[in-house]
């Protein structure tokens, strides 16, 4: 059963594993999806916006009529390639504080409604004659961006399209005295890029109902799983629990009941129902017998109560004699084993509001198990002190209790399964009882143990 649980607990765990996985799956392409969607839908709003405004464009023709002039120097020899390339930057340069802000005009008057930063960076500028094919610049042969508008970093730039400037350009020139003319095609490739200002936000938000309904399928699942598989090993625990007390019952059952059916047989027999002292005999046994069935069931009835139903008859009673009379009472009841009994007392309150009978039964409980979990001979110490409340503290020297045993010798029928002490009888009601008895009056029980060193039970009641 309890590999079957396991199993059970395993598969879950896996199934869910994987259901995240797939849902972390759509929800990741989603969010592509989505955000591609985003990403054209702003590209298109933005694509004319250098076309539509008047100033921009006239930006775009001063730089470039400015760059072919220097191009024509270049093809008269009156320019180096740095120089032309210099040119350009400091152009572009000049104007681009002008560019930036019309830009974001143009973006405001296009009414888009998020923060977006532009650029134009050039890849290349090739110039072609009739005789060869000349390239004053290419991005790929450089560490240095020129760039037109806000510059973006590499990781948030998003390619708009990639836009080719060509013209054919003729030009003549007096050098010397005599007319020179030089014809050339001027390619300039650009790369218009942008940043959406915080587009992963604008998309999740886009994305925040799908993404909540998720979590909160998630989580459910999750509570459901939880919740399921913690009534399932609660219910083993109790079948558990059950079947333990049924052996245990079963067990306690036998011996008067057998003693019973041997005591019955006796009297049946002719020889010796003419003996009268051994029909005498043999009545007081069916009666011992009787008596122990009866102290049985109505330890079960008994012990079973919960804290609300245990109804106190509250007394006023001395702290120091009336466990000293507790002590007393219990070391003369102990005939099994060696007890050494130590007590100190350090009441400083000297009355105490309670159920005596209760309370009695309570105190007996736990040093009972003192003896009864313990080697031949027990060492048993009794601290009582009083503050503001009464602190009983009953410490033994026994076999002890496990950390995991620990936390549930309070639960009804709850018997620690250890080796040591599997032939000590009993039904696992007396903590569970002792406990209620505490509850009933408003104090607390605590427990502290090692495995083969002891154990250290602290009752705490309030005086009142
Ligand atoms: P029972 O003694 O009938 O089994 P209890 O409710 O009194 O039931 O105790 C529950 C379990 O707690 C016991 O089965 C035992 O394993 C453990 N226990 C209680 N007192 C002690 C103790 N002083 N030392 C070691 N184990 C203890």
């Amino acid at each position: 059963m309890k590999k079957k649980i396991n199993l059970l607990i395993i598969a879950s765990i896996l199934g869910l594993i994987a259901l995240s996985i797939i849902q972390g799956y759509l929800i990741n392409n989603t969010y592509k999806l989505k955000k591609d969607v985003f990403v054209t839908e702003t590209k298109r709003s933005i694509s004319q916006i250098d076309d539509f405004s008047p100033k921009l464009d006239s930006l775009s023709d001063f730089w470039q009529e400015n760059f072919i002039n220097k191009v024509v120097d270049y093809k008269f020899g009156a320019a180096d390639k740095t120089e032309v390339i210099n040119s350009l930057k400091f152009v572009i340069d000049s104007i681009n504080d002008t560019y930036k802000s019309e830009y974001q005009k143009a973006l405001a008057e296009n009414n888009i409604p998020y923060g977006i930063k532009f650029h134009k960076k050039v890849k290349a500028i090739i110039i072609t004659d009739s005789i060869a094919t000349d390239t004053l610049f290419n991005i790929l042969k450089t560490s240095k961006n020129i760039v037109l508008g806000n510059r973006i970093s590499e990781e948030n730039s998003i390619g708009i399209s990639t836009t080719n400037w060509e013209t054919e350009h003729t030009s003549t020139r007096n050098i010397n005295g005599e007319n020179k003319s030089v014809a050339f095609i001027l390619t300039f490739q650009t790369k218009d890029e942008m940043d959406i200002e915080g587009w992963k936000h604008i998309v999740l938000k886009q994305m925040s109902s799908l993404l909540l309904l998720s979590l909160f399928i998630f989580a459910l699942v999750i509570g459901l799983l939880y919740y399921s598989i913690k009534s399932l090993i609660t219910q083993k625990k109790i079948a558990d629990i059950k079947t333990d007390f049924v052996n245990n019952i079963t067990h306690e059952l036998k011996t008067p009941l057998a003693t019973l059916t041997l005591a019955t047989k006796m009297l049946k027999n002719d020889e010796l129902k003419q003996q009268p002292q051994h029909i005498n005999n043999t009545v007081s046994t069916i009666e011992r017998q009787n008596k122990r069935l009866q102290k049985l069931i109505d330890q079960v009835m008994d012990n079973s109560l919960g804290y609300r139903e245990i109804e106190l008859n509250k007394e006023s009673v001395n702290t120091e004699d009336y466990i000293n009379t507790v002590l007393d009472d219990f070391l003369l009841s102990v005939k099994s084993k060696k007890v050494n009994l130590t007590r100190n007392f350090s009441v400083v309150q000297q009355s105490i509001h309670i159920d005596k009978f209760y309370i009695t039964t309570a105190i007996l409980n736990i040093l009972e198990n003192a003896v009864k979990y313990s080697g031949d001979e027990v060492n048993i110490r009794c601290d009582i002190k009083s503050d503001s409340e009464l602190k009983i503290s009953i410490m033994d020297d026994g076999v002890g209790i496990s950390q995991t045993n620990l936390k549930q010798i309070f639960d009804k029928f709850y018997r620690a399964g250890n080796k040591e002490i599997h032939n000590v009888k009993g039904l696992g009601l007396g903590l569970y009882y002792t406990n209620q008895i505490i509850k009933a009056h408003n104090g607390k029980i605590e427990v502290k143990s090692k495995e083969h060193k002891g154990s250290t039970f602290i009752l705490t009641l309030p005086f009142k």
